[in-house]
């Protein structure tokens, strides 16, 4: 009997499956690409001419598509590979779509009696060659609990998020956060250039604060977290700080995207008597916000 069926073998596929095969076991690939199914061949993998076929027997069926609608067609159809999955089997869904696609899709192949794992990834290619991906998994707990092994030959780090749908949008809202803060950590090394700081001291010195450190793991566990918004760093102060940025992104020609939002957001915190408080209160003010 297969071991496991893995559909799109891109960028990241190719190698989660080789890492599969790398752990003892079968492999039938499909992808639209030629080459991605020669590459997984020469890889041990077997290689099958549908996903239709690729997921006949198979007690695990991996799928790392490109977006949501894709993932629906291959697998919900028509023509769908469910018809050819055995009932009780896993799909275990690894791409990044729409959370919403995500429920629309496990509801789908639960009509088949086919159980299904969302379980996008963290980090990228690099760790996708080298097996140490970090793996979002949503879904019953014992039914990831079942698939670990296999998740384990792609992932140093897999963490159940809390049930069905859960990783999929544990996924999301972690790219959220990486997205946007690329953005910013470009308009911050590029103003840092333009005002002629060295940009390697730049990284020295944030990589010791919490703008390279992150708020997640130093100023929020230290205040907000603990409902603790006595100031160790005041809004006022910080709105401050923002508006000299500002200032010398203007004068320099810097173009800063985020940081007009952001000032609004410091203003809205004043706004509403919080000045005082420490600034991690921008979270209380939102969670309130979204609250009322
Ligand atoms: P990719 O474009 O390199 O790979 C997608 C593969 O799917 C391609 O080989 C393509 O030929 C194949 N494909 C498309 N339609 C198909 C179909 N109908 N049947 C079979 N195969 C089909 O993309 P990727 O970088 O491997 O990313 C895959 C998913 O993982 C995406 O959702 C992406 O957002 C997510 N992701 C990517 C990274 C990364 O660093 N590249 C990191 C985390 C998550």
């Amino acid at each position: 009997m297969t071991d496991v069926a893995f559909i799109g073998l891109g960028a990241m596929g190719i190698a989660m499956a080789r890492n599969i095969v790398e752990g003892g076991h079968t492999v039938v690939g499909f992808d639209t690409s030629e080459a991605a199914m020669e590459q997984h061949v020469a890889n041990g993998g077997v290689s099958a001419p549908s996903a239709t076929e690729a997921v006949r027997g198979a007690k695990i069926i991996i799928t790392m598509l490109p977006i949501g609608a894709v993932v629906q067609t291959v697998l919900l159809g028509p023509p769908g590979a469910v018809e050819n999955i055995d009932a009780g089997a896993i799909v275990i869904d690894m791409s990044t779509i729409h959370p919403s696609d995500t429920d629309d899709i496990r509801d789908g192949l639960k009509a088949h009696d086919v159980r299904m794992i969302d379980a996008p990834v963290g980090r990228t290619s690099v760790q996708a060659e080298t097996g140490t991906l970090l793996i979002m998994a949503g879904g019953d707990s014992a039914d990831i609990e079942e698939v670990r092994p296999v998740l384990e030959c792609m992932g140093d780090l897999i963490i159940d998020c809390g049930g069905p749908g859960m990783g999929s949008r544990m996924k999301i809202t972690n790219n959220l956060m990486t997205t946007v803060l690329n953005v910013l950590t470009a308009e911050v090394l590029t103003l840092g250039e333009a005002t002629g700081l060295d940009r390697d001291l730049a990284i020295e010195v944030m990589s010791g604060t919490a703008a390279g450190l992150g708020h997640m793991s130093t100023t929020y566990p230290a205040k907000v977290l603990k409902d603790d918004l006595t100031p160790a760093f005041m809004i006022d102060l910080a709105r401050k700080d923002l508006g000299i940025a500002i200032e010398m992104a203007e004068k320099t020609g810097v173009p800063l995207a985020l940081a007009e939002n952001a000032d609004t957001v410091y203003a809205d915190a004043q706004s509403a008597g919080r000045g005082a408080e420490d600034w991690t209160a921008i979270y209380a003010m939102m969670r309130e916000k979204q609250i009322s």
